[in-house]
């Protein structure tokens, strides 16, 4: 995912007080929380946010059989499982699900089935509800009949008003964390990897598309087949209805999309079958056939996700210029960490942003040059300073302790930029060339594997390590994953491009040029983001005037730069950029800017239009974005 954000909800009490209350079968000592007051650590590998017991049985694949009622907002569904049975005890099968009906449950093998009594437990907020299955001794299936809840936390439901074509809804799925559980009845962990066959019915005039083989050429008409042959993650299940087309990119790379923004977003991402190539050649094969992309409607809540074949991507990052393409850079990079190499568990997440959010610097500087790779680093470098002083200890280091929490929680800058900041050390000290070949053998010998932190440090010692004694110690790497903060003596990115920001910036707050004489003809949106979120934080009216009367930024077009201008407006109340403020809010989902946008707006005293639009724009935000800005604005209040 992208969300390569330091705005994280607050921790609610909620979530505190079900620290105590998980009771799933992997979870029978209650655990409180911070856990470094506890008697022991979290468990390597140990999934602390799945009921499924894994150790008892292993899906290994899924049938899947939807039907897209837009009438009724859910999905009225069919899951068969094949299990492996990894020993001779008889114990009931236990899923993760939430909010789901289930109609009936059958057990069995081969041709003999039969139903199977089933239980569901008591429902907790963050994890949901277990799915107790008696198993007859021969069962290596089951087949689950069910439907999803109108605010299943996977499903987004889009009235046509809310597409660029109006004409039609939009559904598509959001899975990563654990929300596969909401439309899915499944063992809900990634340490657990499937392959999926699905058949999808929709409204006859719609195209579903998967995380699978799609087929381009597949005509509308109301039912849709998918094959999905490589094991993935459960969270990595995706699936989208809307009235989209297809335009090819490259060879392997193409664009769906509605057909109002098909062509732009085609130009906008042309790199894309040029950024596959070079991944290729540096870090080993592309083992997933077709590379695609879907652009969402505004109302997705974040910038990418990574679902293998197909990424789903925010409309927000085409900006004209491809100045923001290094989001596709980064959700082509889950391609190998990630997607391939998965992290076993939530704590386990750097494992696939951190790797990610380097993957991603390497692939902008192949395509797009030096100069382009220091900004885009030292832009990374800025936002993870910026993060730093509202962590807690505990969550500055690579491994975050998640019992008791929501998983969620982890996705914060230390997971993306501390992460990559970790492996860019490691390439500075045993060189550019033995860090690639160290890649491409840890892409290789962990494909299709989940993996714990532990179990990379491992690799890192018997690799990295012992290839170079002189350069790489344990006790730095351990340093890296385990302490807080960044460790002394790590590398700063820095951008000559960027040189001249600062002093431009000095010389117009200290009167000495007005905006209209700074020279921006060359400029791109990292240069605007540098020179914007580097002001003070308070600005005289006159001087804000200044800003936008000689560079417009009210109107700015590309949402990264309004959306740094919109931060400055709100800490200094400029009335002149709420109207364009509203409008954001109002029609961008997307939490890494809307979370922050609303929490500066609650901090600068504006509760009250925060709360008023919250309320008007919140039908058409994604339900995990709502329930996140809800807690946040309740939180504040
Ligand atoms: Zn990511």
């Amino acid at each position: 995912m992208s969300l390569r954000s330091n705005w994280k909800p607050a921790i609610s009490i909620a979530a505190l007080v079900l620290a105590a209350a998980c009771s799933g079968p992997e979870r029978d000592q209650p655990q409180t929380f911070p856990a470094d007051t506890g008697p022991a650590g979290p468990v390597s590998g140990l999934d602390y946010h799945s009921y499924a017991n894994t150790d008892d049985y292993r899906t290994t694949h899924i049938d899947l059989d939807f039907t897209v009622d837009f009438d009724r907002k859910v999905l009225v569904g069919e899951a068969r499982l094949q299990l492996d049975r990894l020993n001779e005890t008889n114990t009931p099968l236990v899923l993760d699900t939430r909010g789901l009906t289930i109609e009936s449950v059958r057990a069995g093998h081969g041709a003999r089935f039969a139903d199977a009594a089933f239980s569901i437990g008591e429902s907790s907020d963050d994890l949901g509800a277990p799915l107790t299955i008696e198993m007859p001794a021969y069962a290596t299936t089951v087949i689950i009949r069910y439907e999803t809840s109108p605010d299943a936390l996977a499903l987004q439901w889009l009235e046509p008003e809310q597409t660029a074509g109006k004409r039609h809804p939009f559904l598509y799925t959001q899975a990563q964390s654990i929300h596969a559980r909401s439309f899915i009845p499944l063992q809900d962990t990634p340490g657990v990897r499937v392959t999926y066959e699905a058949t999808v019915r929709t409204p006859p005039e719609l195209r579903a598309v998967m995380s699978a083989d799609n087929d381009p050429e597949a005509e509308p008409g109301g039912e849709f087949t998918f094959h999905m042959p490589q094991p993935i993650p459960p969270y990595l299940i995706a699936l989208a209805v809307g009235d989209v087309e297809f335009k090819a990119m490259g060879e392997r790379t193409g664009v769906y999309a509605e057909k109002e923004i098909l062509e732009a977003a085609a130009a906008e991402f042309a790199d894309t079958e040029a950024m596959l190539e070079t991944t290729e050649e540096t870090f080993g094969p592309y083992r997933w056939d077709r590379y695609d992309l879907l652009i969402l409607p505004p109302a997705f809540p974040i910038g990418g996700m990574e679902h293998p074949r197909l990424s789903f991507i925010t409309p927000t990052v085409i900006a004209g210029d491809k100045s923001l393409v290094a989001l596709i850079a980064h959700e082509l990079a889950h391609s190998w960490s990630g997607n391939l190499v998965t992290n076993a568990s939530w704590r386990d997440l750097w494992l696939n942003e951190g790797f990610t959010t380097y993957l991603t610097n390497r692939i902008m500087q192949a395509v797009f040059g030096d100069e382009r790779y220091y900004m885009e680093m030292a832009l990374g470098y800025a936002e993870l300073q910026d993060a730093l002083p509202d962590l807690e200890d505990h969550d500055e280091a690579l491994a975050v302790d998640l019992r008791g929490r929501d998983p969620d929680d982890v996705f914060t800058s230390i997971a993306y930029e501390k992460g990559s900041l970790f492996l860019y050390e490691l390439e500075l000290a045993v060189g550019r060339e033995a860090f690639d070949r160290f890649l491409v053998s840890y892409f290789n010998e962990h494909a299709f594997q989940s993996i714990s932190t532990e179990a990379f440090l491992d690799y890192v010692e018997r690799t990295l390590v012992a290839d170079h004694p002189e350069s790489v110690s344990m006790e730095r790497v351990q340093q890296w994953v385990f302490e807080p903060g960044i460790p002394e003596g790590a590398p700063v990115p820095h951008s000559a491009a960027f040189a001249d920001i600062e002093p431009v910036r000095q010389a117009w707050l200290a009167g000495r040029i007005a905006a209209e004489d700074i020279d921006t003809g060359e400029w791109t949106y990292h240069h605007w983001k540098r020179f914007l979120d580097g002001m003070p934080q308070q600005l005289a009216r006159e001087k804000l005037d200044d800003l936008d009367l000689a560079f417009d930024l009210t109107a700015a077009p590309n949402n990264e730069i309004a959306f740094s201008w919109l931060r400055i407006a709100i800490r200094n109340g400029y009335e002149p950029a709420f109207g364009r403020l509203e409008d954001f809010l109002m029609s961008i989902g997307r939490t890494k800017f809307i979370g922050v946008l609303y929490e500066d707006m609650m901090d600068a005293g504006m509760d009250e239009m925060a709360l008023t639009v919250f309320e008007e724009a919140k039908p058409a935000y994604h339900p995990l974005a709502a329930k996140e800005i809800e807690g946040s604005l309740l939180a504040a209040d």
